[in-house]
């Protein structure tokens, strides 16, 4: 997962702008009465972040059509909020790190609390995977989604573990994560790598990754020893944890192929 810093527009001003643009006019009427409810329920998430699930939903059930048709009903507004989220991750997806964004996800989903619906600290950069019809809770009810904005993503803990080997000589690579480390962001990591499936979804990610390293090691292959081809593998790992943390997903994947003398020496003898 990614630690991301939220845009800095005032929430309230966003909702303004994009309200301004509603038609028909009735609409944008009853969306400006809903402006200090609104204030509220924004004020409500700033004081509960990141432990969301605290949050009861406001009673905003006879505006909900109102309210979701900011969201998708394109306005320019609209639009520009969109892309500044997307922004945000250069691609990546702030939830998995392995496929690129696609959508916005709404951490609080928009069909329980569409007071949130274009709250932009409530709209996070993620790929069509990550972005699925879901809760942010687990079947106990426990918050089980991170909380790129919020939560206390150490940018330096090794919490995603990637055990590469080779299985019916191809290399592939097994993902989970370490919750030996007795922090609550751990546990938290661990039901959100739940959550998202991250397991399926890195092992389908991995095949590409592997094949480029499986290509690279060859090269060096040439010139290089196993032992220093291992350690420039480790190499390439670090700055890759350097430049998107150290649970980005190919950080992960290529501190596991540097560990493992079967990958390696899979590269170095050929693979056939
Ligand atoms: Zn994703």
């Amino acid at each position: 997962m990614l630690k991301l810093n939220p845009i800095t527009d005032d929430p309230l001003d966003v909702y303004d702008a994009i309200v301004e643009r509603k038609r028909p006019t009735d609409r944008r009427e009853r969306l400006q009465k809903l402006r200090r409810r609104i204030q509220s329920a924004y004020a409500r998430y700033d004081r509960r972040k990141p432990d969301l699930e605290e949050i009861v939903p406001g009673r905003f059930l006879d505006a909900k059509e109102d309210l979701l048709r900011c969201y998708k009903g394109p306005t320019g507004p609209r639009n520009k909020l969109y892309a500044k989220i997307k922004g945000l991750s250069a691609y990546w997806c702030a939830y998995c790190t392995a496929y690129t964004t696609a959508t916005l996800d709404h951490y609080l989903p928009k069909d329980s609390y569409p007071e949130f619906c274009v709250l932009p600290a409530n709209l996070i950069p993620a790929c069509s995977g990550c972005n699925r019809p879901r809760d942010f809770r687990d079947s106990a009810g426990k918050r089980a989604l991170v909380h790129p904005y919020f939560d206390p993503v150490p940018p330096t803990d090794r919490l995603l573990i990637a055990v590469v080997s080779v299985k019916d000589g191809l290399p592939r690579a097994k993902f989970s994560v370490d919750v030996s480390a007795r922090s609550p962001f751990s546990k938290l990591y661990a039901r959100h790598f739940e959550l998202l499936s991250l397991r399926k979804q890195y092992g389908a990610a991995a095949v590409h990754v592997l094949a480029e390293a499986v290509r690279t090691v060859r090269e060096w292959g040439a010139e290089l020893t196993l032992k220093e081809a291992q350690v420039k593998l480790a190499r390439q790992a670090t700055a890759e944890e350097q430049a998107w943390g150290a649970n980005y997903f190919k950080a992960a994947l290529l501190r596991g192929a540097a560990r493992s003398k079967a990958f390696l020496e899979y590269c170095f003898s050929g693979g056939t």
